[in-house]
């Protein structure tokens, strides 16, 4: 099967072949999950000749967030983090949708399982990608028997490697109940998030979600959205989600920067808005994609563009 990966990484302050950029079977990030990443997203733009990188500046702020979480002090801030990201998506000038992975990671071949006295180390490196999860008609959802970590265990805020090991436990769970994603509790029975993604309802007009001290990721598409909502005088309410509010909702969709915006169908075997795509859904979905594919100026702002070369672009 042929790699997904583009071309080339950015490896421990240098830019590399993908397949360089390799580390050894000690490193404490490999042991004890001591990494944390971001996931961002490029869209190719409607002219077919830029790449637009949706809210790169929040991306490396919320990255320098997580590394200080970790402990993890790094030779970069939120501009030459992004400036690099920039660096690589012009080296690799993909033709297509992207997805870039950063990776901040204790580097140090170690045995105790601490944050301090640790090397840090960053790398990125970038594939193509089109949707994660069906954007269009609706995915299934199961609440998972596995509770969202706790930010008194480790701190959903921070984007960090071991506890994904709580999204796998509940994606797997989900899929094997032939779900498509997870919406994790919290430890007070309250509704989280997904598995990778931010959840949202919609009861009696009005957008509802879990505030951010509620164990979840600080969501950059869950911020995009509550702005678009707003702009378009839809209510937004950021508080606490009781499980059964989940089985009467009139419409709910999942969103994040893998997920996008991923109208939900079904949640435990309820229908959400009969099965289809509710008015509230659509009308954020739409503000969304025309919005990272450069067709919405009242969001540009939000897009850092780069030219890729036509050639580039061709294949
Ligand atoms: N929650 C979790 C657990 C995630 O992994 C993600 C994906 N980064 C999100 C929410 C959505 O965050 P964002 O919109 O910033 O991608």
């Amino acid at each position: 099967m042929k790699s997904p990966m583009l071309e080339y990484a950015f490896f421990e302050g240098e830019f590399v072949p993908f397949t360089e950029a390799k580390v050894s079977v000690g490193t404490h990030a490999l042991q004890y999950g001591t990494g944390a990443f971001a996931g961002i997203r490029g869209y190719l733009d409607a002219d077919g000749e830029t790449i637009n990188i949706f809210r790169l500046p929040d991306h490396s702020a919320r990255l320098l967030n997580s590394a200080k979480l970790l402990r993890a002090p790094l030779p970069f801030n939120r501009e030459s983090l992004a400036d690099t990201i920039v660096k690589l998506v012009e080296k690799n000038a993909p033709g297509k949708d992207v997805y870039i992975r950063p990776f901040v990671y204790k580097s140090s071949v170690q045995l105790t399982p601490r944050l301090m006295g640790l090397d840090s180390e960053l790398a990125i490196y970038m594939l193509e990608l089109g949707d994660y999860l069906d954007t269009s008609s609706g995915v299934k959802a199961a609440v998972s028997s596995w509770q969202r970590v706790s930010d008194n265990s480790i701190p959903g805020r921070g984007k960090l490697s071991g506890s994904y090991i709580n999204s796998a436990l509940a994606k797997d769970e989900a899929e094997e109940k032939g779900a498509d994603e997870a919406i994790l509790l919290d430890a007070h029975g309250h509704v989280a998030e997904g598995s990778g993604c931010n959840l949202f309802l919609v009861r009696d007009g009005a957008l509802i979600t879990a505030p951010v001290t509620g164990d979840i990721l600080e969501g950059i598409t869950r911020r995009s959205i509550i702005l678009f909502a707003r702009d378009l005088g839809i209510p937004v309410e950021e508080r606490v989600i009781d499980r059964s509010e989940l089985y009467i909702a009139d419409e709910a969709f999942f969103c994040g920067t893998g997920m996008q915006i991923a109208p939900i169908a079904s949640i435990d075997g309820r229908l959400v808005h009969e099965g289809n795509v509710g008015p509230i859904t659509s009308q954020v979905r739409e503000i969304f994609f025309d919005t990272v594919r450069g067709k919405n100026p009242k969001y540009a702002h939000f897009l850092t563009k780069i030219r890729i070369p036509v050639a580039a672009g061709a294949n």
